[in-house]
């Protein structure tokens, strides 16, 4: 097989955004975001539903625009607006709550063809490279079902390495366990756990508190489209400085 990178490095300030400002119509949805994430480095971003994570996740990954700020992904500007839609991110993989896998792909295709069609590379290449990310995430034996013929938890690990083949610098996740039954939670992110310990830069939403102890270096808050409160996870489940950081963390530390 031939050996490639997993953890692409990336320039120092792998994703960086300054006062990032964006309406949906008259609705001021996120509202002066900063945050630098360095490279290597692993951010869990919590916060109430309608708080305004998707959308930050979703401007990082080009597909949302924002109006105002600056935002760069591995010293690479992405400008406001979606001047790059055609090209979206290849440096960004990204996991969703919706696996969001062809259903009329095997498994294996839904592996190879982003690099068949997008890379250009051949399919005896595509074929070794998707192989290898199915055994990593530790299902090469349900390369030729479909998706259909998948547990959640497994689709969510097809997807996790589809996303994985393209060589990403950098993984976002949204709320990847939340649509999974209970007892499929783990091996999901058991799967991010051993992709943070392999040193890939990682913003993952997600109200897993014990992934986000056991990997984040910082957790994100979020309220009313603002970042409120930003530490390790440590400090800020223990001793939150803002009082929504305070009543949030205590409300699903207590769940
Ligand atoms: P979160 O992921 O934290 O739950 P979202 O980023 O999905 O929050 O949404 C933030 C806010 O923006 C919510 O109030 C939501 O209703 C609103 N919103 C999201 N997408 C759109 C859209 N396409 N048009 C208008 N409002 C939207
Ligand atoms: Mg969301």
């Amino acid at each position: 097989m031939a050996a490639f990178q997993l953890v692409r490095p990336t320039r120092a300030g792998a994703v960086e955004l300054k006062n990032i400002n964006k309406w949906y119509g008259d609705f001021h949805v996120l509202r002066d975001v900063s945050l630098s994430v360095g490279e290597g480095e692993r951010i869990v971003v919590c916060g109430r539903s309608g708080s305004g994570k998707s959308t930050m996740i979703r401007c990082i990954n080009r597909l949302e625009a924002f109006q105002k700020g600056s935002l760069s992904v591995d010293g690479q500007p992405v400008g406001e607006g979606l001047a790059s839609r055609a090209e979206p991110g290849r440096d960004i993989g990204m996991v969703f709550q919706h696996f969001n896998l062809f259903p009329h792909l095997t498994i294996l295709e839904n592996c190879t063809i982003g690099l068949t069609r997008v890379l250009k590379m051949s399919r005896r290449d595509a074929t070794d490279r998707a192989m290898a990310l199915l055994e990593r995430v530790r299902i090469p034996e349900q390369a030729n079902k479909y998706p259909g013929q998948l547990s959640g938890g497994q689709q969510q690990r097809v997807a996790i390495a589809r996303s994985l083949c393209m060589s990403p610098k950098v993984m976002l996740f949204d709320e990847p366990t939340s649509a999974l039954d209970p007892e499929m939670v783990r091996e999901v992110l058991d799967v991010m756990v051993s992709l943070a310990r392999d040193g890939m830069t990682m913003i993952c939403v997600t109200h897993e508190m014990a992934f986000a102890r056991q990997v984040a270096d910082r957790v994100v808050f979020m309220d009313s489209g603002q970042i409120v409160e930003v530490a390790p996870p440590d400090v800020i489940f223990k001793e939150p400085r803002h009082r929504l950081a305070r009543d949030f963390f205590s409300q699903v530390l207590a769940a």
